[in-house]
């Protein structure tokens, strides 16, 4: 297999089997009722079906050493799966977290959760409702939901992530005050990714320049997190072969791969998992830290 780990050094390597990958992104949907434009999944297909399929990628997570389960889409609340599912990963031992855009989110649905969730994280992108809408992020009320929400996660001792996509149209926003109210144990800021097929219409329109993210990121960089935390910042480069990320059959596939073909999860050792994603750029974004 050709694999992202060779043609490194030797020094590389070794560091790279030292880092343990401790989490994987599983996209067991591809249904979403949102259209954000820049959305890095939206041509994707396919959703989880059966809870038995779930049962046993959790048991080769674990196999592999993977301790953290994020569940993401497409929107994760538009599949009916997503509570037992949640409820399972738990039940193995992982730790469990969902990435949502809030929209489907109740007050009962986070009750239900709260026993076996440990993280959910809310996408807000803007201070501003108007400004989500043109980005096809809701339909104009997602940031004051968003902020609803927060204070039900955190009540419910569930712990909040925020991510939040920089793109052409809110580069030089200011989000010190909606972070300071969002009130999260963990801000992720991500540039905006073009990956082919996917949201090639929005390159034009919503693309920024790495200086252009590097000026939103020294413009936000003394954001403090209610524990103290600092934000972690995402150029795209650093996403790019950073993620283990799992199809809805379960298989691992990588989107930034054109054509993806799927690797069986039951194939995989530890040892194969330096060369299906770049473990060196998985620790430099943060991909460990105390879940
Ligand atoms: S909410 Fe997420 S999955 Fe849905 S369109 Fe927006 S970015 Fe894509």
């Amino acid at each position: 297999m050709d694999t992202p780990a060779q043609g490194r050094n030797r020094s590389s390597i070794d560091n790279e089997h030292s880092i343990r990958v401790r989490s994987a992104n599983w996209h067991f949907t591809s249904k979403c009722n949102y259209h954000c434009t820049f959305c890095c999944t939206q041509k994707n297909e396919g959703d989880l079906e059966l809870l038995q399929t779930a049962a046993d990628v959790f048991h080769h997570l674990r196999r592999l050493g993977i301790s953290k389960i994020n569940f993401v889409g497409g929107e994760p609340f538009c599949s009916p799966l997503i509570f037992d599912l949640v409820k399972l990963a738990k039940e193995h031992g992982l730790t469990t977290s969902i990435t949502t855009n809030g929209s489907l989110v109740t007050a009962e649905a986070i009750d239900r959760l709260s026993p076996y969730l440990d993280w959910m994280g809310l996408s807000v992108d803007s201070a501003s409702d108007d400004t989500e809408k043109a980005l096809g992020r809701g339909y104009g009320r997602h940031v004051s939901h968003a902020v609803h929400l927060s204070r039900l996660i955190r009540n419910a001792g569930i712990r909040l992530k925020i991510n939040t996509t920089v793109t052409q149209m809110t580069a030089s926003e200011d989000m010190h005050q909606v972070i300071a109210t969002l009130s999260p144990d963990r801000w992720k800021i991500f540039q905006f990714l073009h990956v082919k097929g996917q949201n090639d219409h929005a390159v034009e329109s919503l693309s920024i320049s790495d200086r252009a993210f590097e000026l939103f990121r020294e413009r936000h960089m003394d954001v403090r997190l209610h524990n103290g935390f600092a934000p972690v910042f995402e150029s795209a480069d650093t996403m790019i072969d950073s993620y283990l990320m799992l199809a809805p059959s379960g298989n691992i596939y990588q989107n930034t791969h054109a054509p993806a073909p799927e690797i069986p999860l039951e194939s995989i050792q530890p040892q194969d998992l330096p060369g299906i994603l770049n473990i060196e750029k998985y620790s430099a974004r943060g991909g460990i830290y105390d879940y």
